[in-house]
């Protein structure tokens, strides 16, 4: 397939949450021609206090599964109600009626959890597409998911083959997918906002020259606005400026999804629903650095501490860094990254990780198996990343750039676990610093 003008769609719980919701989601597909393929997730919150549908379908299949009739029957009232709110507004009241029965008797005959979790997906692509009169195709057709919970490659040749048509334009539910033995089974055993990827799958499979995915937010972030009230909304971001942001995209985006994307060379596409005209965040391969442009993001985040062993001598012995780091395994910490100087070495990990005993556990051990001159614990550590890939190219500039505003406002900086690498430049500073020297980093390098 080629892929000119292929858009595939992705619309999350809150683009799909009542009548009039879906309503604009359809004005959104309709009003271009390309956007072909479209990808629901099932109805989320109407507000706050709301429940989303895939937990009452959650909550009635626990009811049935125990053999509790009342509480299935009363939360199946719920998840109905839903949905012939959604079939008024849509005038598909008798339709949506039929849909209903089918999914209650499903569940009732035992078909199990995944099968119900998944009927929020299956009952809101089914309407959209009757309204919209868009062939539906079932996740089930299409989409293979492995043992592991991730996609199965067969998936895209099947997509291939079932959307290939080129005028036609299509509705799959997100979510779910068929094993090996012929069961509906979901994403990532379950993981929440998994529909995400079988947005990514279902544009691999037909080589979309986008994947949108809309969602209630502009896109990303330069910086978290609880830093910095009303942080700008950043263009365009690379998958790898995304990664070293330290989220990967998961707070936008299930973390699953961008593999497939990415593989395929396609780039993703956020977008507001509720904002259609603001072309949102573009993630791309690769994108031109704009001068202004050479940072993309800067994340930050307080509580690490740096373990770090001493010795003379150190730097010339074998093996040390590999001894070191054997408890740390041992114990199943993780760590964020490790300076090394001539005779010591640190290792940085996050202090949720040395609870319960693992610390004396580690220190004790680390002095038996290094026999260092000293052994020295420093917490109070505030670790903020800076993002662009003109880092890279630029690091000398930046740095000057970054400690020259920082010293300025006379924020003390830790040198010793400070690092550049790659398309980042991570500096140290108190806990109490990381907000301001977010907001100063903000200033200097958003505009
Ligand atoms: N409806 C599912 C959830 O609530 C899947 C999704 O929305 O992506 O997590």
């Amino acid at each position: 397939m080629n892929n000119e003008r292929k858009i595939v769609s992705k619309f999350g719980g809150s683009s799909l949450a009542t009548a009039e919701k879906i309503n604009r989601v359809r004005d959104i597909v309709d009003v271009n021609p390309n956007r072909r393929f479209v990808v629901l997730s099932a109805p989320g919150k109407r507000h706050s206090g709301d429940t989303k549908v895939t937990d009452l379908l959650l909550e009635a299949s626990e009811a049935i599964n125990v053999d509790d009739r009342k509480r299935f029957s009363k939360s199946f009232k719920l998840i109905a109600s839903r949905f012939q709110d959604i079939g008024n507004g849509l005038d598909q009241k008798d339709f949506v009626s039929a849909l209903l029965d089918e999914v209650r008797s499903g569940m009732e005959d035992g078909r199990g959890k995944d099968w119900a979790a998944s009927r929020g997906e299956w009952l809101t692509a089914r309407i959209f597409a009757a309204h919209t009169r868009r062939h539906f195709i079932d996740a089930e057709e299409v989409i293979r998911i492995d043992e592991a919970g991730k996609v199965d490659p067969k998936s895209y040749q099947l997509i291939e083959e079932e959307m290939a048509s080129e005028n036609d334009k299509f509705v799959i539910p997100g979510f779910y997918g068929q094993n090996e033995s012929g069961e509906v089974v979901l994403f990532a055993h379950g993981g929440r906002g998994s529909s995400d990827i079988t947005g990514a799958v279902v544009a691999r499979g037909v080589n979309a020259s986008v994947y949108e995915n809309w969602t209630d937010v502009d896109g990303i972030r330069f910086t978290d606005p609880r830093r910095v009230p009303g942080a700008r909304f950043v263009d365009e971001i690379t998958y790898a400026e995304l990664r070293e942001l330290g989220n990967g995209g998961s707070e936008v985006l299930h973390k699953d999804a961008v593999l497939p994307v990415k593989k395929g060379n396609i780039p993703i596409n956020l977008r507001n629903t509720f904002n259609s005209n603001h072309q949102g965040t573009m993630i791309v391969t690769e994108r031109e650095s704009k001068e202004h442009e050479s940072i993309v993001g800067i994340a930050g985040k307080e509580g690490f501490v740096s373990i770090q062993v001493s010795r003379d001598g150190m730097n010339e012995e074998e093996g040390v860094v590999e001894q070191l780091l054997y408890p740390f395994h041992a114990h199943g910490i993780a760590f964020e990254h490790i300076p090394t100087g001539q005779d010591s070495v640190s290792v940085l990990v996050h202090e949720s990780n040395l609870q319960n005993g693992h610390k004396d556990a580690l220190l004790q051990e680390l002095e038996i198996s290094l026999k260092p001159d000293e052994l020295e614990v420093v917490s109070n550590i505030g670790l903020i990343t800076l993002v662009g890939q003109s880092i890279r190219h630029h690091n000398g500039h930046v740095n000057e750039l970054l400690y020259s505003a920082l010293n300025k406002a006379k924020i003390k900086t830790n040198s010793s676990v400070s690092r550049v690498h790659g398309n980042s430049i991570v500096v140290g500073v108190e806990n109490k610093d990381v907000t301001p020297a977010i907001k100063i980093l903000y200033d200097r390098f958003s505009a």
